[in-house]
């Protein structure tokens, strides 16, 4: 059985009610909404029933049980989230502006998130695990970088894959070192899952075809690419796949991508090809976003064949 294992922020989210509204308005907010890009990821695998793990740090406080209690009743096991008696738990607040964007203040360098480490990887956090998935978000922190690297040394000294979700926000990319880092775990990557200029970025390729020629020669043998409101594509051993999206109502798009992936890398674990996984991928992703809060949208098979109309396959 696979067992997939993910690191990183574990926050809750705190937003404005609708688009064009700024938090400081009476009234306005809503949340705390369970939150973090890896622990979103890590819920919608287990929400699809794949044995799931997160390492990460939250504070001894009301935002940090909140969090923890979710994944853990999703089946998530975080058995390996410390409790941090001196530090509190990370806050994201979101805004929605009319263009369709989004703007965010990030309470979480500072917060217990910022603290892990890899003291944190025991052998019982890493015990059993067939699959490592990196968010580059995550690594905001010298020592979480350390982290996310001996984690993919040792998944994949132990036969394990790594999935890689750079999640980059633009102000990250100032930061230095960053980007090296991101290529470094790149270089070990099998399932790369860029959005936007992602894809391009971190191999500096002028165009999308360049950027594949360079993965490819990195060994990475699986580009998922998602494109918001426009569907997903994946470029795999087998050629190419593209897929439409699906008509839903957005209601929230935050956690659309990781709940995207969580989906994609629970389906190819159990077996599904990659246009299989990029179908569910694709409901789930789409799912997501017609849910208010990032981590409310993850879904279970059911629900996902609900939105495709057709019967659930948990297992190929
Ligand atoms: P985030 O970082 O906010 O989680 P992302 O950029 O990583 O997002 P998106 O491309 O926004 O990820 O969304 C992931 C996938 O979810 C898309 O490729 C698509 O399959 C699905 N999706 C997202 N938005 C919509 C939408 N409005 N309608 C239908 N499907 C959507």
């Amino acid at each position: 059985m696979p067992r997939i294992l993910t690191l990183g922020e574990i926050v809750v989210e705190i937003m404005a009610r609708d688009v064009g509204q700024s938090l400081g308005a009476p009234g306005v907010l809503l949340g705390p909404y369970p939150s973090g890009a890896p622990a979103i990821f890590i819920d919608q695998v287990a929400r699809l029933g794949v044995p799931a793990a997160l390492v990460g740090c939250v504070g001894d406080d009301a935002f940090g049980r909140l969090v923890t209690a979710r994944l853990a009743a999703d089946g998530v096991d975080v058995s390996a989230v410390a409790v941090l008696p001196d530090a509190t738990t990370g806050a994201a607040f979101v805004t929605y502006r009319g263009d369709g964007g989004r703007d965010f203040v990030f309470h979480i360098a500072d917060s217990a998130s910022g603290r892990l480490g890899a003291a944190q990887l025991s052998p019982q956090a890493l015990q059993g695990c067939t699959h490592l998935h990196v968010m580059g978000s995550s690594l905001f922190a010298p020592g979480i970088v350390e982290a996310a690297l001996r984690a993919v040394a040792q998944v994949r000294a132990a036969g394990g894959t790594v999935s890689f979700d750079p999640n980059l926000r633009q102000e990250m990319l100032a930061r230095a070192g960053l980007k090296a880092a991101l290529r470094q775990v790149l270089a070990q990557t099998d399932i790369f899952l860029p959005s936007g200029d992602e894809l391009t970025l971190l191999v500096d390729a002028e165009d999308e075809a360049t950027a594949l020629q360079r993965l490819q020669a990195l060994g990475v043998r699986e580009v998922v690419i998602k494109r918001g409101a426009a569907g997903a594509s994946c470029i795999h051993a087998g050629g190419r796949s593209d897929v439409a999206p699906l008509a839903v109502e957005e209601i929230d798009p935050t956690g659309a991508g990781d709940c995207f992936g969580g989906a994609y890398v629970a389906c190819r674990l159990l077996g599904h090809p990659p246009e299989e996984a990029l179908r569910w991928a694709n409901a789930a992703g789409a799912r997501a976003v017609t849910r208010r809060g990032p981590m409310e949208g993850a879904s279970t098979f059911t629900e996902l064949a609900a939105l495709l109309g057709r019967v659930p396959a948990p297992a190929a």
